[in-house]
C-alpha cells in the first residue's frame, strides 16, 4: 500500500487521539480532536466492543500513523526490532525515533512529519557536517543534525521553530536553536516515544 496522503487530521480523528501531523495547529484549539470530532466514517456502523484483534491493529495503527510510514515498512522495522537484543516493542520506538526525519520534527526545523521528509531529501540537512538526504536515515547518540547554511534552508527553519516553540524538545535531544543545531544526547528508549501505545498490543498484533 503506497503512502496515505489524505487528510492527516482524519487520522487522529479515527485514533480519538492527536497524533501530531500538522505542526502549529496541533497545539491550537482548533485541532478537531480537542473540539472531540467524532471519528470519521457513519457511526450507526460503528461496533460496540472492540475484539482483541480490534485493539491491537488500533495501536498498530497509531504507532505506524504517528510516525507516516508505510505498512510494509513498519512491518520491516518491527521484524528489525524483533531480531535486536532487547524488548521487541523498546526497541521499535527507539528505530522509530532516531529516524532523521522524525529527529528533525522534534527538533521544531519542521512543522510536520510529512515536511520532515521533503526537507530532508531536497538537502536541507547535515548530519555530523555531511549532507543527508535519506528521511529514514538512523540517528546515534553524539550525532550532531544542522541546517545548511545555503539559499533558504535556515529562513525556513527558523519559520517552522518559532511556530512550535511551544512543543517540547525530548530529552534524548539537546537543541541550539541559534545555531540551527541539534544533538542526540542519548539513544532513545521506550517512555521517548512521540504518542502513547500500549507496546504489548503492538507486538501482539505481529505476533499471530
Ligand atoms: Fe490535526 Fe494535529 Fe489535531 Fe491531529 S493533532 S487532528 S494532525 S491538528
Amino acid at each position: 500500500m503506497g503512502r496515505y496522503i489524505g487528510p492527516v487530521c482524519r487520522l487522529c480523528r479515527r485514533e480519538k487521539m492527536k497524533l501530531f501531523l500538522k505542526g502549529a495547529k496541533c497545539l491550537m484549539s482548533k485541532c478537531p480532536v480537542e473540539k472531540e470530532r467524532k471519528p470519521p466514517g457513519d457511526q450507526r456502523f460503528r461496533r460496540r466492543k472492540e475484539s482483541e484483534y480490534g485493539r491491537q491493529l488500533r495501536e498498530k495503527q497509531k504507532m505506524r500513523r504517528s510516525f507516516g510510514i508505510g505498512e510494509r515498512q513498519f512491518a520491516n522495522y518491527f521484524a528489525l526490532a524483533a531480531r535486536a537484543k532487547g524488548k521487541t516493542g523498546d526497541n521499535l520506538v527507539s528505530m522509530l525515533e532516531r529516524r532523521l526525519d522524525s529527529v528533525i520534527y522534534r527538533l521544531g526545523f519542521v512543522t510536520s512529519p510529512r515536511t520532515a521528509r521533503q526537507f530532508i531529501r531536497h538537502g536541507h540537512i547535515l548530519v555530523n557536517g555531511r549532507r543527508t538526504d535519506y528521511p529514514g536515515c538512523q540517528v546515534k547518540a553524539g550525532d550532531v543534525i544542522e541546517v545548511r547554511e545555503r539559499g533558504t534552508s535556515r529562513q525556513r527553519a527558523a519559520e517552522a521553530l518559532e511556530a512550535t516553540r511551544a512543543q517540547e524538545v525530548p530529552e534524548w535531544l539537546r537543541l541550539d536553536k541559534n545555531r540551527f543545531r541539534g544533538e542526540v544526547l542519548r539513544l532513545p528508549g521506550a517512555g521517548d516515544g512521540r504518542v502513547p501505545v500500549d507496546l504489548s498490543l503492538v507486538v501482539g498484533f505481529y505476533s499471530k
